[in-house]
C-alpha cells in the first residue's frame, strides 16, 4: 500500500534498524522502545490487523510467531511478551499488523 509506513520500511524507502529480514516476515527496533528489547515482527503482505492475517493466511501468522520466538530467545533467552495492539482504542497506531517483542527486563501485567 503506498501510504503505509510499514510498507515504506520494508520497500527501504524509509530507514529502520532492520534485524531480520526474510521472504515474507521481516523484523526492526521499534523506533520507540518500551523495554530493553523492543523488536516490531511484520509480514512483508500488508494485512491491517491480527485478526486479518490469521483469516486470509495462516502460515504467514505462523511464520510470524516463530521469528518472534527465534529472536527473542537470540536476544533475551526466549522470555518474552508478544503483542498485537488490535484497533485504534487498543493502541493500534499503525495499520498494517505488527507483533510487539518485549523482552529484557521483569514485566508485570498489565505493564
Ligand atoms: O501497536 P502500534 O500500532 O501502536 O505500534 C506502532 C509502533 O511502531 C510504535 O511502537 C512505534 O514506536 C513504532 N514505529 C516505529 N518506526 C516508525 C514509526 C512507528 O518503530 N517509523
Amino acid at each position: 500500500m503506498t501510504d503505509c509506513l510499514f510498507c515504506k520500511i520494508i520497500a527501504g524507502d524509509l530507514p529502520s534498524d532492520m534485524v531480520y529480514r526474510g521472504d515474507r516476515v521481516v523484523a526492526f527496533r521499534d523506533i520507540n522502545p518500551v523495554a530493553p528489547t523492543h523488536i516490531l515482527v511484520v509480514p512483508v503482505d500488508h494485512h491491517p490487523d491480527v485478526v486479518h492475517l490469521a483469516a486470509k493466511d495462516e502460515p504467514l501468522l505462523t511464520e510470524l510467531v516463530t521469528v518472534a520466538g527465534e529472536l527473542a530467545k537470540a536476544e533475551a533467552g526466549g522470555q518474552f511478551r508478544l503483542m498485537f495492539n488490535t484497533g485504534a482504542e487498543a493502541g493500534q497506531t499503525v495499520f498494517h499488523v505488527h507483533a510487539h517483542v518485549l523482552a529484557g527486563h521483569p514485566m508485570g501485567f498489565p505493564g
